[in-house]
């Protein structure tokens, strides 16, 4: 594994982008590398490509230099693909990462083929952060670079609930929470806190969730003149599939929203045996074995039927 020393040698320029639709270890850990970047290697020119996180990552260092609008074509010396587990999840930023000179990926979808020059993927790792600070010199990561670091890894175990958080996991985030900061206000505002809209449609989707397959698959839709009624934007649907997921006695959770038509964002969660990247990746997505996505042509009733005949068989050979 290269360091982040070695892959900044002879390199002016560095553009870092995430995936689409940014979530808090996507968010982290772009802020994260720049921030540590821009302390650590002062001569190096250093910009974050990404969509427009959502305003509760506004108090990472950086979030107010991340462009996420069309921006003019420029070709880096370095392009850090992060958390994205596959080049079209870069989105319209693909053109940088096409352009640049050498690429690299570093992320923790077990989905990930490894689509850069040089790929780093641990589909056991908890979050990309965490993977991150593999790359970091400990006593060289600002209290700043710390603050996006340990958010995304929070967010990617579920406040260090899921299954995917290892020792080394709490001992990451204990060596971050060592720099200083209010980690406890971190996630209470970023991942527990809704705006009142949020709580809505929550409370909509919970109402006309239904059960399938025995009460072992919940699902719930939500349609884009119900987004339209409530005022709410795709980032504010964030949760509600966890929400759904700890239902009593279910084994995956699948919420859908309506991207336009007859085109639905399935996102799905498993508790111990389904494994829903498989799922989403036969769909065209991917993720990990406990929470992964992708999107489905056909109405809301042949989008949950082609999902649950799957998820049928994996329970079958299960038992
Ligand atoms: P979410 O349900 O929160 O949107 O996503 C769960 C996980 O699956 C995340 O790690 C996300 O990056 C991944 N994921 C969601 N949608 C897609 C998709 O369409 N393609 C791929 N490759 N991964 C996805
Ligand atoms: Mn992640």
């Amino acid at each position: 594994m290269n360091s982040l020393e070695s892959m900044l040698s002879g390199v002016t320029t560095v553009a870092i982008g995430g995936h689409v639709r940014p979530d808090g270890d996507c968010v982290g850990s772009c802020l994260g590398l720049y921030n540590y970047i821009r302390d650590n290697f002062q001569e190096i020119q250093v910009t974050v490509y990404l969509e427009q996180p959502s305003k509760v990552f506004s108090f990472m260092q950086g979030a107010d230099h991340i462009c996420s609008g069309d921006e003019e074509d420029v070709v880096y010396d370095l392009f850090f693909a992060l958390d994205c587990g596959d080049k079209e999840r870069l989105g319209k930023f693909v053109k940088y990462f096409d352009a640049a000179r050498h690429t690299v990926c570093i992320d923790h979808h077990i989905s990930n083929v490894g689509f850069a020059d040089e790929n780093y993927i641990k589909g056991e790792l908890s979050s990309t952060c965490e993977f991150l600070c593999e790359f970091m010199e400990n006593q060289k990561i600002s209290v700043e670079t710390a603050k996006c670091l340990y958010t995304g890894i929070a967010h990617d175990t579920g406040v260090f609930q899921y299954s995917n958080t290892t020792s080394k996991t709490l001992n990451t985030a204990g060596m971050l929470i060592d720099k200083g900061f209010d980690f406890s206000r971190i996630i209470d505002e970023t991942f527990y806190q809704k705006t009142y809209k949020q709580k809505q449609i929550t409370g909509r989707a919970l109402l006309e969730s239904i059960m399938v397959l025995d009460g072992k698959v919940i699902f719930s839709a939500v349609r884009a003149k119900d987004m339209e009624f409530y005022g709410v934007t795709p980032q504010d649907l964030d949760g509600i599939v966890s929400q759904l997921r700890t239902t009593e006695g279910v084994e995956v959770a699948i919420f859908l929203y309506e991207l336009s038509p007859q085109v639905y964002k399935v996102s799905m969660r498993s508790k111990q045996c389904v494994n829903v990247s498989e799922i989403a990746g036969f769909f065209g997505g991917g993720g990990h074995i406990r929470a992964a996505g992708c999107t489905m042509q056909g109405s809301m009733y042949d989008v949950i039927n082609n999902l649950t005949e799957h998820i049928e068989k994996q329970l079958l050979t299960e038992n």
